[in-house]
C-alpha cells in the first residue's frame, strides 16, 4: 500500500499578488513546488522569489516579468523544466526563467577561460532580453539583503562579486535605484570597518547637514516659485556611503572636503525650466567655478540626464545640486526599466540602440581569441570611468578615461584606426596622442595610405585599440607585402629593367606623388591592396618621357586615359583649379618643360592670359573610374558658432567624402572662414556636397578654391 504523503501546507499568498489571478497561479505553482525548502534564514523559501517579484513590481515590470521572478528559481531548484512552464504560463515566462536559470550557473570568480565564457553567455543573453538581467539582479539585491544568513567565505564572494560584476551591470542599465543598493551593500561585507567608519560620519553630521538642506531647499523652493516655477519639487537627499567612500579615496580628500556629501535635487516640467532652475540656484547661492556638469546636452551612455553644480553656502560649505525633468528622473532612478513598458513584447525586448556598448560587448565576441584580451576589454569597457565624445554627426561615444583620438577612431571602425592621420577636436589639429575630454567633437583624418605606428600602443587607452594596432603589424608582414607588390609590378611592365627603375629616383618621386616616403613603402602598398597597380603604372606613364626611358615596355599600353583627345600625350590635373571628372575642361599646353598637356578647368581664371593656339579641346571620358578621387579645395565662410564645423564636417560625410585638411579662421566679430581639401569623385558628387552644406542656415558662402598660377 503506497504511504500517504500528506498535502502540503500552502504558504499564505501576499495580497498584492492576490488581485492578479495570473500572479496568483504563479505564486501557488511556485509555492507547490519550493515546499520543504528553506532559506539560510530558516524562512519558506517562497519569501525569496515573493520579494524578487515585488522589485520588479517597483520597477514598473509587466506581468511576465514578475510572474518571472515569481519563478526564477524553479527550473534550478526544482524538478520542473521549461517546457513545463511554457505550457501553464506561456513561452515568455518560460523563456526568461531559462535565461535566469542559465545566467545562475554562471561564476565570475573562476579561471580566466571560464570567466570569458561566462561574460561571452552573459552578453549574449542580455542582447537578446535583457530583462533577464534585470531579474537577475533583483535575485541578486534579495540575495544581498539577506546575505547575513550566510557564512562568511560565502558573503566574501558573493559580495565581492556583486560590486565587481552586478552594481556595474545595474549602472549600466541604469537602474540607480539597484545600483546604489548593491554597491553600499557589497561594501558592508567587503570592508566592514571602512563601512562602520563611514557610516558614523555620516551620522555625526546627520543634524547639522539636514538643517542646512532644509535652508536650502526651503530659499530655493521660494525663488523658484516667485518666478512660476511652482510645479518644481524640491529636495534633499543622503548620498550613498559607498559613493562618498569613493570618492574620499579617489581625490584623496576627508570626509569634509567632498563636495556631495549634501545634496539637492529639483524637479521640474521641462528642459527649458532645467536651465531657468539652474540659474535660480546660481543667482541665490554662489555656483564653485569648474563644477557645472550638462549632463543634458550630453547624456551618460546609460540615458542618465540632469544638470549638476555645486553652490557653497555662506558656512563654506559645498552643496551639489541636481536638476532635471520628471522623465529624467524615472530614468535616473528605474534606467532601462523607465521605458520599457512602451516597447515590452511578447517577442522579448532587444536591447535598443541607445546601448550601443552591449552590442560592442557582443561585437567583441566574435572578434577575440584570447580570453585574457577579451576579458580586460570587457572589463575595461564595463567598469572603468568614462568620457563621452562626439563625432562629427553627433553620436556619441564612449570611453575610458584617458583614451585619445586614435582610441575613438578604433571604436567607431577598425578601418578609421588603420588609417587614421591625423585628428581635429573642437575644431583644432592636435596631437594623436591628446587625452579627449567630455563633449569633445572628434574628426578623424583619414588617408588611405596612412597606417598605425607601433608607438600608438604606448598611449592609447583602450585595450581594444592596442589589440588592433598589434593585428595590423601582424597583418602587414612588410616582407610579404613587397615582395608581392613587386611581382605585381612585374606582371604589368614585365621583367626587364624593373630592377633598375625600382632603384630610380624617378620611382621615388613616384612614391612620393602617392604620398609614401620610399619606395618600399609604395611595394608594400601595392602587396596589400591599398593601391592599385594600375595608378602606379598611369603615374609612371605622366612621367616625363625623358625621365622614364628605362620603363620596361609591358602590356600597359593598354591604360585608357580618363580623358578624351589626350590619347598618348603626357597630360596633368592643373594643381590651381582642380577640375573634377564631369567638370568642362580645357588642355593647355605647357611651355618650355616636358610636363605635356595641363588639364585645367574651363573656367579656371589663369587661362586668361594663354593665347588659343596653346589651348586644345579635351573632355572627360564618360567611363570614370570610380575608384579615383581628386583633391578640391573648398571655402566656406559661415557664421561663427559652436559646432559649425562639426555640422559641415557631418554633410561631408553623408556624401562618403573624405577630408584631407581642415582649417578654421576665426576673429571675433567676423564670420567665420573653413578651408577644406576633400577627395572627390566627380562633378555630381562635388556639386551635391557643396549644395548640402550651403543649404545650412549658417552658412553664407562655399566655393572653390583656384590658385593663382
Ligand atoms: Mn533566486
Amino acid at each position: 500500500m503506497d504511504k500517504e504523503i500528506p498535502d502540503p501546507e500552502p504558504s499564505a499568498c501576499p495580497d498584492w499578488i492576490k488581485t492578479d489571478p495570473f500572479l496568483e497561479r504563479a505564486f501557488n505553482f511556485a509555492d507547490r513546488l519550493h515546499q520543504g525548502q528553506y532559506r539560510a534564514s530558516g524562512e519558506a523559501y517562497i519569501i525569496h522569489p515573493v520579494a524578487v517579484a515585488s522589485l520588479l513590481r517597483d520597477l514598473g515590470g509587466s506581468n511576465a516579468l514578475i510572474t518571472a521572478g515569481l519563478l526564477h528559481d524553479v527550473i534550478e531548484d526544482t524538478d520542473t523544466t521549461a517546457e513545463e512552464l511554457e505550457a501553464e504560463f506561456g513561452v515568455e515566462v518560460a523563456r526568461l526563467v531559462r535565461g535566469v536559470t542559465k545566467l545562475s550557473k554562471f561564476n565570475f570568480g573562476s579561471k580566466t577561460e571560464r570567466q570569458a565564457e561566462n561574460f561571452r553567455r552573459m552578453f549574449m543573453a542580455m542582447a537578446q532580453d535583457f530583462r533577464v538581467i534585470v531579474v537577475k539582479l533583483a535575485d541578486r539585491l534579495h540575495n544581498m539583503r539577506t546575505l547575513h544568513h550566510l557564512a562568511p567565505e560565502k558573503q566574501q564572494a558573493i559580495a565581492r562579486e556583486t560590486m565587481e560584476i552586478f552594481a556595474p551591470l545595474a549602472n549600466r542599465l541604469g537602474i540607480g535605484q539597484f545600483k546604489w543598493e548593491l554597491e553600499d551593500l557589497s561594501f558592508k561585507y567587503l570592508e566592514p570597518e571602512q563601512y562602520r567608519r563611514m557610516q558614523s560620519l555620516v551620522a555625526d553630521t546627520r543634524a547639522n547637514r539636514e538643517e542646512q538642506i532644509e535652508g536650502v531647499v526651503r530659499e530655493l523652493k521660494e525663488r523658484l516659485d516667485r518666478l512660476g516655477l511652482s510645479h518644481s519639487s524640491v529636495s534633499g537627499r543622503p548620498k550613498h556611503l559607498y559613493g562618498i567612500y569613493r570618492k574620499m579615496l579617489r581625490q584623496s580628500k576627508g570626509y569634509d572636503e567632498i563636495y556631495d556629501v549634501l545634496a539637492v535635487r529639483i524637479i521640474v516640467q521641462t528642459i527649458d525650466e532645467c536651465y531657468r532652475a539652474l540659474a535660480v540656484a546660481h543667482d541665490a547661492f554662489k555656483p564653485i567655478p569648474g563644477r557645472f556638469k550638462d549632463y543634458i546636452a550630453l547624456p551618460k551612455s546609460n540615458r542618465y540626464q540632469s544638470l549638476h553644480t555645486t553652490i557653497l553656502l555662506s558656512t563654506g560649505q559645498p552643496i551639489e545640486v541636481q536638476i532635471r525633468t520628471e522623465a529624467m528622473h524615472n530614468i535616473a532612478e528605474y534606467g532601462v526599466a523607465a521605458h520599457w513598458k512602451y516597447k515590452e513584447s511578447s517577442n522579448g525586448i532587444v536591447a535598443d540602440d541607445r546601448f550601443v556598448w552591449l552590442r560592442q560587448l557582443v561585437e567583441w565576441q566574435k572578434e577575440y581569441r584570447d580570453d585574457q584580451e577579451y576579458l580586460e576589454s570587457v572589463k575595461e569597457d564595463l567598469f572603468d570611468s568614462e568620457v563621452y565624445v562626439f563625432s562629427p554627426k553627433g553620436d556619441v561615444y564612449q570611453l575610458p578615461r584617458g583614451a585619445t583620438p586614435v582610441d575613438f577612431a578604433y571604436r567607431v571602425h577598425t578601418e578609421l584606426g588603420n588609417h587614421c592621420c591625423g585628428a581635429i577636436v573642437n575644431q583644432r589639429m592636435v596631437p594623436l596622442h591628446t587625452e579627449l575630454q567630455n563633449g569633445d567633437i572628434v574628426t578623424i583624418l583619414r588617408q588611405n595610405n596612412a597606417h598605425p605606428s607601433l608607438d600608438w600602443i604606448n598611449f592609447v587607452a583602450t585595450n581594444s585599440a592596442k589589440h588592433r594596432i598589434r593585428q595590423w603589424y601582424k597583418r602587414s608582414n612588410r616582407e610579404e607585402n613587397i615582395a608581392r607588390g613587386t611581382s605585381l609590378l612585374e606582371k604589368e611592365l614585365g621583367k626587364n629593367g624593373l630592377e633598375t627603375l625600382l632603384q630610380s629616383p624617378q620611382m621615388l618621386k613616384i612614391a612620393e606623388r602617392c604620398n609614401y616616403h620610399t619606395v618600399e613603402d609604395l611595394l608594400a602598398a601595392l602587396g596589400y591592396g591599398e593601391i592599385s597597380v594600375m595608378s602606379v603604372v598611369h603615374k609612371l606613364r605622366e612621367q616625363p618621357p625623358n625621365q622614364v626611358l628605362k620603363l620596361p615596355a609591358g602590356p600597359a599600353s593598354k591604360l585608357k586615359t580618363p580623358i578624351v583627345g589626350l590619347d598618348g600625350l603626357l597630360h596633368h590635373i592643373a594643381s590651381c583649379c582642380k577640375p573634377l571628372p564631369g567638370e568642362p575642361i580645357i588642355g593647355v599646353v605647357t611651355q618650355g618643360s616636358n610636363r605635356g598637356i595641363s588639364v585645367h578647368h574651363q573656367e579656371c581664371h589663369n587661362l586668361k592670359n594663354i593665347p588659343a593656339e596653346r589651348l586644345i579641346p579635351i573632355r572627360w571620358s564618360e567611363q570614370q573610374e570610380k575608384a579615383t578621387t581628386y583633391p578640391v579645395d573648398i571655402e566656406i565662410t559661415a557664421i561663427d558658432r559652436v559646432g559649425v564645423m562639426k555640422d559641415i564636417l557631418a554633410r561631408v560625410a553623408d556624401n562618403k567624402v573624405n577630408v584631407r585638411q581642415a582649417s578654421v579662421d576665426t576673429a571675433p566679430g567676423k564670420a567665420a572662414i573653413i578651408k577644406l581639401r576633400i577627395d572627390i569623385i566627380d562633378r555630381e558628387q562635388y556639386e551635391r556636397t557643396c549644395a548640402q552644406i550651403q543649404k545650412m542656415s549658417d552658412i553664407i558662402a562655399v566655393k572653390r578654391v583656384i590658385q593663382e598660377g
